[in-house]
């Protein structure tokens, strides 16, 4: 049997990494893979979850299973900090997944089951992993125009012009917030135009949010997802905790099923139940019962929200250096994209080659894509960077 085994695609992303690992230079920039780093490159525990990860510890008495869907408790926190208070709880049914990733996966799972003809809108480009988790599954997917190379910023006419493409029953996948790769994102004018042309079209949104907290705040980053949630009649989404709780190996996630009906939560729950149960049965807990105690709890809610800022505004401050930087040396606006884009990445718009001179020449690692992770950088390697950047001729 194993002979018949097809060798996959090796993952570019943690190919670089290891590069930059075997790199014996001295001076060399990681800006590759998608993890956030502090200014001594370390990516640390937040204080508060080392915090409930001690009472936890202190206070824990069984490790039996939890219900499929994980504990509610973790469903209503989360449910909150994403929806707030833009729809009814009873209208939305919830599952812990293992990471956003799981979560990703459960919903196409859905989507696969409830209508097998289903289309998957993606942006051009997206999150590679959404691309090769609907070829694995045997979805079909359609790209659409997002990015403006030229501009570096979303190319909304073509966004909008592509999405007429869409069949009643289609599923438009959006990013809540803080997209990746590109770092460019919709304003809250062009939210409401896609919601309405999704609701004309009779299209599910499903909105992947994996960086709430790392644009421009926790409530402002939910804006667009409350938006959907508020007006379109079903959506799904998927929620990561890996970023802005810090917990990456944890494998925390939520998926949530919204329906204006509330009478159908219940299938919608059970449906999402049954799922988890398919696929891997009890979702991870450690790390939604320390995502849940930092939500609950006022004084570490308090000191979580606190780092997150700190973490925002330092990559907003790397991203204004950056783009400042490069306007010194090149005389020009041209790069004052970098300080627009908001959370960990920005496709700086190099060709494939220009990032190979960048490695070589400087000892930058980004992605073939010139997509570069902000916080891999320091107030020392910024310069480094710009330099480079120029050099390259981008
Ligand atoms: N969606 C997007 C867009 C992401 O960038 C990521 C993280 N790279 C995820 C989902 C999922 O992350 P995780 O499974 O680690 O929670």
């Amino acid at each position: 049997m194993f002979e018949n085994l097809k060798e996959q695609p090796a993952d570019k992303i943690l190919m670089l990494m290891q590069a930059y690992r075997e790199d014996p230079r001295e001076q060399k920039v990681d800006l590759g893979v998608g993890v956030y780093k502090d200014a001594s490159g370390n990516t640390p525990i937040m204080r508060a979850i080392k915090t409930a990860e001690k009472r936890l510890w202190e206070t824990e008495t069984t490790k039996s299973y939890t219900g499929l869907a994980g504990d509610p408790g973790f469903s209503d926190a989360m449910v909150n900090l994403v929806l707030g208070d833009s729809v009814p709880r009873e209208t939305v049914a919830a599952a812990a997944t293992p990471g956003g990733t799981g979560a990703v996966r459960q919903a196409f799972d859905l989507i696969r089951s409830a209508n097998p003809k289903a289309r998957v809108f993606v942006s051009d480009p997206t999150w590679p992993n959404h691309l090769s988790i609907l070829k694995h599954m045997g979805i079909e997917f359609v790209p659409y125009r997002y990015f403006d190379n030229e501009t570096r910023s979303v190319d909304f006419t073509g966004m909008i012009a592509d999405l007429h493409q869409v069949m009643p029953g289609d599923v438009v996948l959006l990013h809540g917030c803080c997209h990746n790769p590109t770092g460019a994102n919709l304003n809250l004018s062009q939210w409401k135009a896609v919601i309405e042309l999704l609701l004309e079209r009779e299209a599910v949104p499903m909105i992947d949010i994996a960086y709430q907290g790392f644009g421009d705040g926790l409530d402002t980053d939910a804006e667009g997802v409350r938006l959907v949630a508020e007006k379109m009649p079903e959506v799904l989404i998927a929620a990561s905790c890996s970023k802005n709780f810090g917990i990456y190996r944890e494998r925390t996630g939520l998926l949530m099923a919204v329906s204006k009906d509330a009478s159908r939560t219940k299938l919608n729950q059970q449906t999402l139940n049954y799922l988890n149960r398919q696929n891997f049965s009890f979702p991870p807990d450690h790390g939604a019962r320390l995502v849940t105690m930092v939500l609950n709890d006022e004084e570490l809610r308090a000191d979580w929200a606190a780092e997150l800022e700190e973490v925002r505004t330092s990559m907003l401050g790397l991203r204004e250096q950056l783009a400042s930087e490069l306007q010194r040396l090149s005389g020009s606006d041209r790069f004052g994209f970098l300080a627009q884009h908001r959370g960990m990445f920005s496709r700086l718009g190099a060709t494939p080659e220009q990032v190979e001179t960048m490695r070589k020449d400087s000892g930058i690692y980004m992605v073939g894509d010139s997509r570069l992770n902000i916080a891999g950088l320091n107030k020392t390697t910024v310069p480094i960077l710009a330099e480079a950047i120029i050099k390259a001729g981008i």
